[in-house]
């Protein structure tokens, strides 16, 4: 049997892991989980949906009619300010408080559209309540990290179609952001220049791996992806937080996010599945915060039109996720992919 393949492991510099890329020329066999491009039809506006202006929510609050970007405390919040000051400490059993707000971003009042389909000034308009957000939540003496992101799409779990965001705000720094900031502080305490400056570099000298770029960002598949389109939209100018970026920057942060995601649609020529994470400096008092470089992670879980990728035994057990594509042939690809929205072509 004549079965050529990749199989190397690749090293991730921020999450400071291995990743492995194991590209098979011919695929596996498949017998697990599909999903069709074929969504139902939505209304523009759904009476029962509690992210809709003017329905009230489980909770008994009346959204307002609103026309911009609209936030509020989630009704079902992982997260309380008000957690109890339990505090115990033992060998095996350590407790302390959690502290925290969960928000949910409305990205327009229209219910049956996504970001891809808005223009990007209304995307523009999103990017401004996120660093409203940031700012406001991120002031908090009890808030240590705001984590900006989105879940789109049925087949990662949101049940409601209305386009929208979350943001937690914690008392804690979570774990990959802690990592990442570990990783910039040591980076530049032993090179003396970022490492997110360093990698971007790099990309763009490779230029294999870049999928889109405008004045301030650049989008690329990084060399270490562990998913097949997992991509990264990086400033070229240093800034920590998303509250560093200038009106011109946050248009052109704006422009690159709409480009990527309709390039994701067109892809397959579906509502790209997607999780979206905004990686910003934590808000704790720490100087070695202003090492962060803010960035924009993207993980579709498409594998391929109508393949899901999972984290199975050897990944959720073992902890090393492995990559079916080479990181260059899914750029290639993705590169390609026109940025006119498939639903707006004639
Ligand atoms: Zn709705």
């Amino acid at each position: 049997m004549n079965f050529k393949g990749n199989w190397e492991r690749r090293w991730h510099p921020l999450l400071k892991e291995w990743v492995v890329l194991a590209a098979t020329t011919s695929e596996r066999p498949w017998s697990g989980e599909t999903i069709s491009a074929s969504g139902s039809e939505e209304p523009e506006f759904d009476p029962k949906c509690y992210l809709c202006p003017g329905v009230t929510r489980a909770s008994g609050i009346k959204n307002p009619d609103y026309i911009k970007p609209y936030a509020f405390t989630n009704d079902f919040a992982s997260f309380s300010m008000d957690a109890p000051d339990v505090h115990h400490k033992s060998e095996l059993e350590t407790v302390e408080p959690v502290h925290g707000t969960c928000r949910v971003i409305c990205f327009t009042p229209r219910h049956n559209i996504t970001l891809a389909e808005m223009n990007v000034g209304e995307l523009a308009d999103v990017v401004s309540l996120w660093k409203k957000e940031y700012a406001e939540l991120g002031s908090h003496p009890k808030i240590d990290n705001v984590l900006i992101f989105e879940n789109k799409g049925k087949v990662i779990g949101v049940s409601n179609p209305h386009p929208h965001g979350q943001i937690y705000a914690t008392g804690f720094i979570p774990r990959i952001v802690k990592r990442e900031l570990e990783s910039f502080t040591d980076y530049r305490r032993s090179h003396g220049e970022g490492l997110l400056e360093a990698i971007l570099r790099n990309e763009l000298e490779k230029g294999k791996r870049i999928i889109c770029q405008n004045e301030h960002f650049v989008a690329f598949i990084p060399f270490f992806a562990r998913f097949v389109y997992e991509t990264y939209i990086v400033p070229r100018r240093h800034v920590a937080r998303i509250t560093d970026l200038t009106d011109e920057e946050t248009l052109a942060y704006a422009e690159i996010h709409h480009q990527l995601i309709v390039k994701f649609d067109n892809l397959y020529n579906m509502s790209f599945p997607n999780i979206t994470m905004l990686h910003n400096a934590p808000t704790d008092n720490n100087p070695e915060n202003d090492h962060f470089h803010f960035h924009t992670e993207f993980y579709p879980p498409m594998r391929s039109p109508d393949k899901l990728k999972y984290l199975a035994g050897f990944e959720s057990g073992g902890g090393n996720i492995i990559n079916p594509v080479n990181p260059e042939e899914a750029a290639g690809r993705l590169r390609q992919a026109p940025v006119i929205h498939y639903k707006h072509k004639k």
